[in-house]
């Protein structure tokens, strides 16, 4: 029996997972000691917990447990290595006119954009690259943009709108010849695709909780320690937990949460990866192959196996969105969908307000079904073909008008 309504906004946050919470539950009210607190045992074991949800994140990472710290999720851990970096590694002091180079791409999340932006504002030189129609930052790309004065490039895992992959190993091969700090947003990779520091020639990473089927509220920053030792100016300054990098009290209960997470993602994340795949092409050939002037976002093949993003021509897709209301999934980006605007990621592609005003993201998770995936794409084909029953200029390009040429009456 299906359940209403269906979660395909898998993007935007997860469920955390039963085994997580229950982790998580002795934090609060047994083991609730400070792990800051080094002369008593509830204050011990608070720092054990914490320990081993460090060795937990280092473990799905590649990484060492020394290089992970520990945060409030990833918009927090992308201001710290932008800005950290930035002012560690400038080129000339506040007040100059250019204090360093910093390149970027334009359809990052907006907690990559926001941190360049006001960076910008204070004295640093930054390239945002817009990508190809296919959506992917390549390593030829990044390296045009480089300069002699580049000093951080900042270029995210995968997307989260449209789930395109960018060339992440060999964007931080490219910046490790030239002693440039590579930061990568790793937000949607993390958990779902295979990681190691050790090939993947990241300086630093950003993953939070509950992309992952973890807490919200808690994440992580990878800070490499060897080749090169990545130093960071700190945006909170305190008690200085987490090696100075990060003042302030554990969340001790999120932190065991995120590790368990980061244990489970580690076990199950290629079993969940093939299956999710399947339903995901399923999803989408059932839905292309029924509609025509349909089309989905961003590279084929190089993308996330979890989410797709549809354009559907002769259709708004906030009125998609209403009849379509028992599946709960996003049009544009989530965090965009409250203004009217198209998506500035599908704008970034090329492709055109219209179909960018009609698209879906639709993301699958752990728990998705077949049913549920097939119901939905019933659903979709259903209320495409109604809306554009309703929609004078989709008879005009049955007919063979071409729209592009007609010329409007201007009142
Ligand atoms: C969700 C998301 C973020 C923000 O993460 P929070 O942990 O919610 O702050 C940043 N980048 C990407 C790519 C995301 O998908």
């Amino acid at each position: 029996m299906l359940k209403f309504p269906i979660y395909l906004d898998h993007a935007a946050t997860t469920p955390c997972d039963p085994r997580v919470v229950e982790a998580m539950l002795p934090y609060f009210t047994q083991v609730y000691g400070n792990p800051g607190s080094r002369n008593h045992r509830f204050g011990w074991e608070a720092e054990e917990a914490v320990d081993r949800a460090r060795e937990q994140c280092a473990a799905l990472l590649g990484a060492d447990a020394k290089e992970v710290i520990f945060t409030s999720g990833s918009t927090e851990s992308n201001n710290l290595a932008i800005r950290g970096a930035a002012q560690m590694y400038e080129k000339a002091p506040a007040g100059s006119a250019n204090r360093g180079h910093i390149i970027t791409a334009v359809h990052e999340h907006k907690a990559v954009l926001d941190p360049c932006k006001r960076l910008q504002k204070e004295g640093f030189d930054v390239t945002f690259l817009e990508p190809p129609r296919d959506g992917i930052i390549t390593a030829e790309a990044v390296q045009a943009a480089m300069r002699p004065d580049t000093i951080l490039v900042s270029i995210m895992w995968a997307n989260n709108e449209i789930g395109t992959i960018n060339e992440v190993p060999r964007i931080g091969a490219l910046c490790h010849d030239r002693d440039i700090i590579f930061h990568t947003d790793a937000t949607q990779w993390v958990g779902k695709m295979p990681t190691n520091m050790e090939t993947d020639n990241v300086d630093l990473l950003s993953f939070s909780g509950h992309k992952l089927y973890g807490p919200k509220g808690v994440g992580g920053l990878y800070v490499r320690r060897r080749r090169p030792r990545v130093r960071l100016v700190p945006l909170v300054d305190g008690g200085g937990q987490e090696r100075g990098f990060r003042s302030g009290t554990l969340n001790v209960p999120g932190i065991v949460g995120l590790g368990k997470a980061c244990e489970i993602a580690q076990q199950e994340m290629e079993k969940d990866g093939q299956r999710l795949l399947t339903l995901r092409k399923k999803l989408e050939d059932s839905v292309t192959s029924r509609l025509d002037t349909t089309q989905v976002n961003g590279h084929a093949e190089k993308r996330l196996p979890h989410i797709t993003n549809i354009s559907f021509g002769f259709v708004e897709g906030e009125s998609l969105m209403m009849a379509i209301k028992e599946v709960a999934c996003s049009s544009g980006s989530a965090c965009t969908s409250a203004s009217l605007e198209p998506s500035y990621v599908l704008k970034s592609l090329g492709v055109g307000d219209d179909l960018a005003h009609s698209s879906l993201r639709l993301s699958l998770g752990r728990w998705t079904t077949q049913d549920q995936v097939d119901y939905t794409a019933d659903a979709i084909v259903k209320a495409v073909n109604k809306l554009r029953e309703l929609s004078p200029l989709y008879d005009m390009h049955k007919e063979g008008i071409d729209l592009s040429k007609v010329e409007w009456a201007h009142h």
